[in-house]
């Protein structure tokens, strides 16, 4: 039986190891997939017992993600640019660093059609989720990203961090709030909310990112937050006819990036979106 699983602190709430097992049933692979508590003094001595042969890979989850940098063998181009890790692959006893929350996320774009290629898009917060949809909307050559964050600093240092990446792509930041993140959310194609705003027992659930009555039917509006699928900021896009993404299909496509790199197969995408769905719903 060979070994997988997803490591965090805590890490109860993670619907990962019912969407992943799914897909490992559905491929016939002989192999399991365990959510992991791991204390950040254990983190070093846990990543050790992953080298074994038995060992596939892990997930990595909140807050490990950065701490894991340091600790791994190789690092793809993705996690070195964004400066966290979500996937480990173990490679005959050496461990490599992926990050697919930039995957995942064109991966879903993909899914509805939409070609970031030379479009404007607009990212709220300056966390692990907007370094990767940032890093992933730059590297496809978006016209024009522009960051929101209620800390102005890390907003500008993201901008300035992904700034070589970008083969013509406008990068720019504005203030949480201002009337320039208005007019950008106006003007553009695609609006992106990388804040926890609308998730479920955060401090802000049943909260939206940005006023209503910024959005208009030709915004495609992404919302990362998928617990609850349909958020505040998602609701408000379908009353504008605005068409709407869930977090809940970044997590199965990141998911889905992630077996693949694991297994070499095809992922079982429409069973790990019933099992995710049937999950949060339960
Ligand atoms: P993070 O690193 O903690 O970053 C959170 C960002 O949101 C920070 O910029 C933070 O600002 C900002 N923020 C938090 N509360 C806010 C508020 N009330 N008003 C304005 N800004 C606020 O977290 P993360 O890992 O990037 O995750 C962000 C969200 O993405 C979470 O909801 C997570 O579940 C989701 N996510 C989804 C997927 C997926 O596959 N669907 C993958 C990854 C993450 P400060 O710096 O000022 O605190």
């Amino acid at each position: 039986m060979r070994r997988l699983g997803v490591i965090g602190h805590p890490i109860g709430h993670s619907i990962s190891p019912v969407f992943q097992g799914a897909a490992l049933g559905a491929r016939n692979l002989d192999a399991e997939y365990t959510p992991y508590d791991i204390a950040p003094e254990d983190l070093e001595d846990f990543l050790s017992l992953v080298r074994a042969p038995e060992w596939l890979g892990i997930n990595v989850t909140i807050p490990h993600k950065q701490a894991v940098v340091p600790l791994v063998d190789e690092l793809s181009e993705e996690a070195r640019e964004i400066g966290a890790v979500n996937t480990i692959v173990n490679r005959s006893g050496a461990l490599v660093g992926y990050n697919t929350d930039a995957r995942g996320f064109l991966r879903a774009l993909d899914g509805i059609g939409f070609d970031p290629v030379g479009r404007d898009a607009v990212v709220l917060g300056t966390g692990g989720a907007a370094r990767a949809i940032v890093y992933a909307l730059t590297r496809s050559r978006a016209g024009r990203v522009v960051v929101a964050g209620r800390r102005a600093d890390r907003a500008a240092a993201l901008v300035v961090d992904m700034a070589h990446l970008s083969g013509g792509t406008e990068l720019r930041a504005v203030g949480w709030g201002s009337d320039e993140l208005e007019e950008e959310v106006r003007r553009a194609s695609l609006l992106v909310n990388a804040t926890p705003i609308g998730m479920r027992g955060g401090g802000a659930e049943g909260e939206s990112p940005v006023n209503a009555s910024w959005l208009q039917p030709r915004l495609t509006v992404f919302d990362t937050v998928y617990n609850p699928p349909e958020t505040p900021l998602l609701g408000e896009a379908a009353r504008v006819e605005a068409r709407a993404v869930s977090g809940l299909e970044m997590l199965v496509c990141q998911g889905a990036e992630s077996f693949e790199l694991w297994t070499g197969l095809d992922a079982p995408i429409e069973v790990m979106r019933l099992a995710a769905r049937e999950a949060l719903e339960g």
